[in-house]
């Protein structure tokens, strides 16, 4: 029924009125700061709720603008590699399933299998990998940690301070990136294990930890001045680690502008950004740093 439609006048009102409430809604909520997320999965389960597409609408939402993506099974971080070259940071996942979590460290096969993987994709980095004190002299590691050291690739570790200090005591050169402010949250240690290793190649992601630094949205002091007397060893990150938290994964972002947000702004562009950009700027495989 054409007499029932509106006259073409009021359409491209309509649709100009469309466009500025959806420009005010990502700007709303992004706040116009660039965020880099350092520490995020994409498993099987993911890959079925989720496909690319979803996937990177998810970042755009959230202003993210790249994210890096460590795989379970390993080859799913290249699938979403391969869409957005630009965006994803493939890190080399050594997991099939999430039973590998407890058991790759007795696996001598990982390594060998994680060297033909290396060979053949476009990695930056290999994790994330769970491992502790107990663990910390397993050859497995050891051999990843050459292996990481050997092709400048940063190694995620989602571990104690003691693993930290085994893993630069194997390569005192290698990259790390040290997850959810290690198993230790507390400044006092935190600041222990960075002034340990003065000069070396460590970041730390406050990734699931945002709660307990930020209660409601406001940085506690003490973490305040941790943050501000290390101002280039913090990174902030989304860690999807299910797809509930990728459904929830704008919302994750939004808190972690809203606890850096009192921050002075060369710091918090640090944390959401430069200290990132950085880290991955040295990277086997990552693109060059290109300003986004
Ligand atoms: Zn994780």
């Amino acid at each position: 029924m054409p007499g029932s439609l509106p006259p073409l006048s009021q359409l491209a009102v309509g649709l100009a009125f469309a466009v500025t409430l959806a420009v005010a809604r990502v700007a709303g909520a992004t706040d116009g700061v660039r965020i880099i997320d350092a520490h995020s999965h994409y498993t099987e389960a993911d890959a079925e709720a989720l496909d690319p597409a979803e996937i990177i609408a998810r970042l755009d939402a959230a202003g993210v603008s790249r994210v890096v993506i460590s795989g379970t099974p390993a080859d799913l971080a290249l699938r979403l590699h391969a869409v957005a070259p630009g965006r994803i940071v493939p890190f080399l996942g050594v997991y099939d399933s999430h039973l590998d979590k407890a058991r790759w460290m007795h696996d001598e096969r990982v390594p060998e299998r994680a060297e033909a993987q290396l060979a053949e994709g476009a990695w930056a980095g290999i994790g994330e990998l769970h491992l502790f004190a107990p663990d910390a002299g397993s050859p497995v590691l050891a051999r990843l940690v050459r292996l990481a050291d050997a092709q400048d690739l940063i190694l995620m570790l989602h571990g104690d301070a003691e693993i930290i200090d085994r893993v630069f005591a194997i390569a005192p050169a290698v990259r790390v990136l040290w997850a959810h402010l290690g198993t230790d949250p507390e400044p006092g240690a935190l600041a222990a294990v960075i002034e340990r290793h003065a000069g070396r190649a460590l970041w730390i992601d406050t990734s699931v930890r945002d709660p307990l630094i930020a209660p409601d949205g406001v940085l506690l002091p003490e973490w305040r001045a941790l943050l501000e007397a290390h101002p280039e060893r913090f990174l902030v990150a989304v860690d999807a680690f299910s797809t509930n938290r990728w459904h929830r994964y704008g919302e994750v972002a939004a808190a972690i502008r809203r606890w850096t947000a009192d921050l002075p702004e060369g710091l918090r562009d640090r944390l959401l950004f430069g200290n990132a950009q950085a880290m991955l700027s040295g990277a086997r495989a990552s693109e060059p740093s290109e300003d986004r």
